[in-house]
């Protein structure tokens, strides 16, 4: 235990249960979050789906009520960011250049939309990762006949979906053969296209863009293989860069990420790292990997917490089973494990061409991810099979789940 302050970069979904966790955990000491955005933490899952429908959204949705910050006692410094770091100091330096020591710092500061120039200088290319984007886009789509997607990834099909409901048109732009392809393989990913063709989207894959065309306003995107496709606006869903640039200088190991253990420690004693910032050592040993998902921003801060306040030698790995979800059109998908680009999925249960469907990733005969789609019963009852590697065999002789009691995902 410490009674030094503790400091938090990043007031995300991470950074907010960081604190919160320490609190738990009975630390008493000054904690200090410190955040770029003008809101205190909010939810950024809605941002792509019903905030993006709704006609008045009120604001973004808070991930925790605001009459229980004081509880808290925490020094909550938002419209501020850290600018730079001297871990040998142990001062964090704000913008302004006011400087806060800390004796122990947690960077949660996430990531951001990554943006291609030659794109986003028309302005209505939009991308979407805050609360201020959200607005922007859901004001644009009100007034937009036709909207080009560019990139099927989770995000680029959920605004598609979203900007469906709202009665747009919709060409979706995958470089890859198929939508979701890069996380769940081209199999489970021809099936999530039809559900989007199925809606009237116009899905295009191995679309490689080569320009977007209009004066100061896009009006057409240009594809590889020469079509034109006129629109009225344009989504740029191309992935996130994380927000690193301060940590420069610092003598901090980075690649794509903040590089730490499994137990979040950096490479500087009492720096940890957690949530979409973070790059760890890939579940199964190979490589390492930069998670963006919701319940994983959760679980590195509910760990750095507790790593934080214990002696090194107690500290303990990240154990939990990666896990995201997706909703589009009212459907869900959900995904245990790092399945990867080039895993190709049995189906347990139900079928890809029905769009109910469990399906299970394996290597050298072992279980090492789960999809599934409007079957989330059935995925709970893989969490054990994917975080343990069971054999696949034996777990497909344990099927079908789907009719038993709903256990969590
Ligand atoms: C639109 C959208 C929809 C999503 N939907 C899903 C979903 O359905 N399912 C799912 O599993 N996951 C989803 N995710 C992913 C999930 O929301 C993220 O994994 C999670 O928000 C990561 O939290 P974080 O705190 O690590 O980072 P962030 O939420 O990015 O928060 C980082 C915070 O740090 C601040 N910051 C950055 N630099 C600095 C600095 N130098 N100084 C101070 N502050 C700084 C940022 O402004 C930001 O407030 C979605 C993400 C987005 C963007």
């Amino acid at each position: 235990m410490t009674d030094e302050r503790i400091v938090i970069v990043g007031g995300g979904l991470s950074g907010l249960r960081t604190a919160e966790r320490l609190r738990r955990l009975g630390h008493t000491g000054p904690v200090t979050l410190v955040s770029g955005e003008a809101h205190p933490p909010y939810d950024r899952p809605p941002l792509s789906k019903s905030l993006l429908t709704e006609d008045e959204p009120a604001g973004p949705k808070p991930l925790r009520d605001p009459g229980r910050y004081p509880e808290l006692g925490l020094d909550l410094r938002l419209s501020r960011h850290a600018v730079a770091l001297d871990t040998g100091r142990r001062e964090l330096t704000l913008d302004g250049g006011e400087t806060l020591p800390f004796g122990r710092l947690v960077i949660a500061t996430g990531a951001r939309a990554r943006t291609i120039t030659a794109f986003t200088r028309h302005a209505n290319v939009h991308t979407l990762r805050t609360w201020e984007d959200c607005l922007r886009l859901r004001a644009a789509l009100g007034s937009a006949s036709h909207v080009t997607v560019i990139g099927g990834g989770v995000l680029g099909c959920e605004i598609t979906a979203s900007a469906r409901a709202r009665g747009v048109e919709v060409d979706l732009l995958e470089g890859l053969d198929q939508p979701l392809a890069r996380v769940l393989g081209g199999a489970v990913g021809a099936s999530v296209a039809a559900l989007h063709r199925s809606r009237g989207v116009t899905v295009r894959c191995s679309a490689g863009v080569t320009a977007v065309r209009g004066d100061g306003r896009a009006d057409t995107v240009v594809l590889a293989d020469g079509t034109a496709i006129p629109t009225d606006l344009v989504v740029l869903a191309v992935g996130s860069v994380p927000n690193t640039e301060w940590l420069e200088g610092s003598g901090l190991a980075l690649d794509d990420g903040v590089l730490c253990d499994r137990t979040g420690a950096t490479s500087a004693e009492g720096v940890f790292a957690a949530g979409d910032v973070a790059r760890m050592p890939h579940p199964d040993g190979r490589g390492t990997i930069r998670l963006e998902h919701w319940t994983g921003a959760g679980d590195t801060a509910a760990l750095v917490a507790a790593n934080l306040l214990a002696a090194p030698r107690d500290r303990r790995p990240l154990t939990e089973v990666p896990y995201f979800w997706s909703d589009q059109y009212g459907s869900r998908i959900q995904c245990l494990g790092v399945p990867g680009a080039g895993a190709e999925p049995v189906t347990a249960e139900g079928s890809l061409e029905s769009g109910r469907f469990l399906v299970l990733y394996a290597e050298d005969g072992r279980v090492t991810g789960a999809a599934a789609m409007d079957m989330p019963a059935a995925l709970a009852r893989c969490r054990t099979a994917v975080g343990d590697r069971r054999p696949l065999s034996a777990v497909l002789d344990e099927a079908p789940w789907e009719r038993r009691a709903p256990a969590r995902a």
